[in-house]
Order: structure tokens, then sequence, then C-alpha cells
């Protein structure tokens, strides 16, 4: 199995490259994101609890996300593998992931990480505000506080996974082809 958790800021284009990526690779992509839009858009009660955080560019709590996630992959047993986009975001997640999928007898494979510079992504967010109808990329204040949750509590995942030799920095701007080829670079490895 390969595994490998798509990371970077809001708008490094994770998503993007996950829609080429799963097909290129077979894989089951779980975008944590999309999952709790999906039940926002249908009123679940994870959906109504998860729009409070959304809403506001925080974080959904570690616990509510941590669930969903096990069940995602648990819907998908036969997978022959997982694209990870927008999970793990803080330890306890990544420590959840890794306890997941050794259970499964398999491992978090690679951390592919797409750098981008703070103002690309802004203007990146804005742009798309203007036709995902998503209320946080609508707002500035909003996507900077998104950005600004990501380093106070995501980024410190890089060194989490550089220290199990994992971590795989590519370079997010440039045409959507040029970093799905950089990222195939990586994964053709394994
Ligand atoms: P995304 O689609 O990845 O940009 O996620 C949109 C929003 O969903 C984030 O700003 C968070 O509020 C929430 N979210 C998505 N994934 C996670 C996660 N792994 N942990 C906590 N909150 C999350």
């Amino acid at each position: 199995m390969i595994n490998v958790v798509l990371f970077g800021p809001p708008g490094a284009g994770k998503g993007t490259q996950a829609e080429f990526l799963k097909e290129k690779y077979q894989l089951v992509h779980i975008s944590t994101g999309d999952v709790f839009r999906f039940n926002i858009k249908n009123a679940t009660e994870l959906g109504v609890l998860a729009k409070s955080f959304i809403d506001k560019g925080q974080l959904v709590p570690d616990e509510v996300t941590i669930d969903m996630l096990n069940a995602e992959v648990d819907k998908n047993s036969d997978a022959k593998g997982f694209i990870f986009d927008g999970f793990p975001r803080t330890e306890a997640q990544a420590n959840a992931l890794g306890e997941l999928l050794v259970s499964k007898k398999t491992d978090v494979t690679a951390m592919v990480a797409l750098e981008v510079e703070d103002e690309i992504l802004v203007k990146r967010l804005l742009e798309r505000g203007k036709t995902s109808g998503r209320a946080d990329d609508a707002d500035e204040s909003v996507i900077r506080n998104r950005i600004k949750v990501y380093y106070a509590e995501t980024a410190i995942l890089k060194g989490y996974y550089e220290k199990q030799n994992k971590y795989y920095g590519i370079d997010g701007v440039g045409s959507i082809p040029e970093i799905t080829e950089r990222i195939s670079t990586v994964l053709d490895t394994f």
C-alpha cells in the first residue's frame, strides 16, 4: 500500500493535485475538509458542529476529526492506498493516523508537502472564493486566520515526519501538470 499525506497550507493546491494523483496511482482520496462540507450541506449533527469552527477558520476538535477519518478509512477496506488531504493537522491526529494504519498492517509512506508563500496563498484563496461558495474563502481575515492556524498548529508536522525520514518538500508554484510531475517523481520511488 502507498499512503500519502498531502500536506501544505490552505490554498497550496492539495485538493487539485489529489484529483490527478488518485487516478494516476489508483488511490482513495480522503479530504477531511470535503467530508465536513458534505456534512454541512446535509445539515448532519457533525456538520452543524464543524461549521461553527470552519466558518471562523479554526480547526474542528481532534476527537471529532479523528473519529470521522477512521470511519472514512474503514469504508474503503479494499483500497490499494490512500491520499490524505488536509489530515493530519495536529500531532494528535498524526499519532492517530499512525496507529490506525499500523492496526491495518500498513503505515504512512510519505508526507508530500506543497510549499507556497503566504501572499500567493491569500491571492489564490480569494480568487477561489469567487466561485467555491465557501464562506471560509470569501473573507480575507478568515483566510489569514486559517494560514495563522496552519503555522501555529499544523506546521510542526513537518518535523514529525522529517524525524521518520518521510518528509518530501515540493515547490507548489507552477502549472498544475508541472506540480503533478514533481510529486510523481517522489511517489514513483515507492
Ligand atoms: P480544507 O478543505 O482542508 O481547507 O479544510 C477546511 C476547514 O475544515 C479547515 O479550515 C478546518 O476548519 C476544517 N478541517 C479540515 N480538516 C481538518 C482537520 N484535519 N482537523 C481539524 N479541522 C479540519
